[in-house]
């Protein structure tokens, strides 16, 4: 476990604010990315003031996460420290029903897909913190590659809006 700071809104309408949350040490199939930018989304701002209801809180917004990872699980393939990440909407899912096995996670029939944020993990039922905070700790399976080429300023609002627009089906919220 480490203490990440964050922002968090403390309950609805109420400006976020200073926050210090728990990461869970990296698993064997995790990697733990050190943020360096997240996007605004609007789906943020519905989320927060309760707008589409059972919004858990507090609440740590932010699902267009960039950073480099600072540390990988021992199993973990497709990432090393050094590397550039970045997580969307999506965290988890059962990985075992049709949907996704056929890479549609963000139709799960079992679990449903675990949002980045507002949602709780599967097993543990802990609420789920996104990437309005320095640090997050993702399953390798739901973080994808970043080119260093890239502005990655820019890079942040691809992994929501932009693959909206590149994709519906793939946008869960
Ligand atoms: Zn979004
Ligand atoms: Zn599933």
């Amino acid at each position: 476990m480490s203490a990440t700071k964050a922002y968090a809104a403390p309950a609805a309408n109420i400006p976020l604010e200073p926050f210090t949350l728990e990461r869970r040490a990296p698993g064997a199939h995790d990697v733990q990315i050190d943020i360096l930018f997240c996007g605004v989304c609007h789906s943020d701002l519905h989320q927060i003031r309760d707008e589409w209801g059972g919004s858990i809180f507090p609440m740590v917004p932010g699902h267009e996460i960039v950073g480099r990872v600072s540390a990988v699980g021992s199993h973990v393939k497709g990432f090393k420290v050094g590397d550039l990440a970045g997580v969307g909407c999506m965290v988890d899912s059962c990985r075992e029903c049709s949907s996704c096995k056929e890479g549609l996670e963000q139709y799960c029939e079992t679990t449903g897909m675990v949002g980045t944020y507002n949602s709780r993990e599967i097993g543990t039922g802990q609420p789920t913190y996104g990437g309005y905070s320095q640090q997050i700790v993702v399953d390798e399976k739901y973080t994808l590659k970043v080119s260093e080429k890239l502005d990655l300023a820019r890079v942040a609002p691809l992994l929501c809006a932009g693959i909206t627009t590149y994709s519906p089906c793939a946008s869960g919220k």
